[in-house]
């Protein structure tokens, strides 16, 4: 679905007029939900920012909205659609907003995936995680499996729940998460596999060593980060930390001093004493908010990186979602089949209560 002529090229100070406007009659019926990454435009009018899944939870707990108007990327709206109610409704002003690493990563191939590890492990030996930047339908295929999700946050207490099973772990869709869970789990790169869908038979990957195999899949706001910048900003900031998100290769985690999830980021930047310097490896959106939030820190993109995906919801696309269900109409609106969502909410589930 496309945004109306109308609404194109609309100047920036209207639309935010106008936005305000819409949102102030729309009421309690209405709970705008902004990923970090979203851009100020957008982030001011979130009723609530976090994570992806800070905000499939909070979606599942504001039972007095119909609407749950959800300005991120497509898994996450799913997600929050699976969580909530069957009396509230999740749109997503950008409409048609894939993640491109959860694309990675089809149900089909991941059939192929399972035959292929499972029968090599023994199908009682390995459970199937996901990510949370995963479809609903992997999400589904992990839940049917004995299998969970996970997010950046929890990765590490999530492998450790299978692996305190005997389990070995067949991991999606994100290679470096993978690797960086492994590696602060103990375990060595030897015993990380890789599963290329797009090799003939996974690449082949040595089965026999491994006690993880890991998607080939990757983040591309993420991978754009180096050693080299780590460098390039400990010449430039002397005495800074240098902060990434695990989705970096384990090169750039390595080289920073610290790592974790955008809510690990943002507490670690508000805890620190006022004077400190951070270089953030993660979407530049972020950065640049944290950095004017904190005005008596310093913090930069370690460079900038940006999702073009996320930028799809525009201040535009919100107000035409906004004036759209003034009007009673749904635009954008997400919806999950009902056995897609049982599935996927097992493997949710499971990881709630790890
Ligand atoms: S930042 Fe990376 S993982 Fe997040 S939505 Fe963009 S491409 Fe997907």
């Amino acid at each position: 679905m496309r945004l109306p002529a109308e609404y194109i090229g609309l100047p920036r100070e209207e639309a935010l007029e106008r936005t305000a406007a819409a949102r102030q009659k729309l009421g309690k019926d209405v709970v705008i939900l902004g990923h970090h990454y979203q851009s100020d435009d957008i982030i001011r009018f979130a009723d609530f920012r976090g994570d992806s899944l800070e905000l499939s939870r909070t979606a599942a707990g504001q039972k007095d909205a119909r609407y749950i108007v959800f300005c991120g990327v497509s898994f996450m709206a799913e997600t929050a659609a699976m969580l909530c109610a069957s009396h509230q409704a999740v749109l997503m002003p950008a409409m048609e907003a894939p993640c491109p690493m959860a694309m990675m990563a089809s149900v089909a191939d991941a059939e192929v995936a399972w035959r292929h590890v499972a029968g090599a492990w023994g199908e009682e030996n390995v459970i199937p995680i996901t990510y949370q930047n995963s479809s609903a339908e992997l999400k589904a295929f992990c839940g049917r499996h004995g299998g969970a999700v996970c997010t950046s946050a929890n990765a590490r207490a999530v492998f450790r729940w299978a692996i305190d099973q005997g389990k070995r772990i067949l991991f999606f869709p994100d290679e470096w998460l993978g690797k960086n869970t492994a590696l602060a789990l103990g375990y060595s790169l030897e015993q990380v596999a890789v599963w290329d869908p797009g090799a003939p038979f996974g690449g082949d990957p040595d089965l026999d060593s491994a006690q993880i195999v890991v998607w080939k899949g990757y983040c591309h706001v993420h991978t754009h980060f180096t050693v080299a910048h780590v460098e390039e900003a400990r010449r430039r900031y002397p005495g800074c930390t240098v902060i990434v998100h695990p989705e970096c290769p384990v090169p750039v985690v390595q080289a920073a001093d610290l790592n974790g999830s955008t809510s690990y980021i943002i507490k670690q930047v508000q805890a620190a004493p006022a004077g400190s310097t951070f270089v953030v490896g993660t979407e530049c959106n972020m950065v640049y908010r944290l950095d004017r939030e904190q005005p008596d820190k310093t913090v930069v993109p370690l460079t900038k990186s940006f999702c073009g995906t996320m930028a799809r919801t525009t201040i535009a696309h919100l107000l035409y979602t906004l004036e759209s269900l003034l009007e009673g109409r749904l635009v954008g609106h997400i919806t999950v089949d009902p056995e897609t969502t049982r599935w996927a909410n097992i493997a949710l589930e499971r990881m709630l209560s790890i």
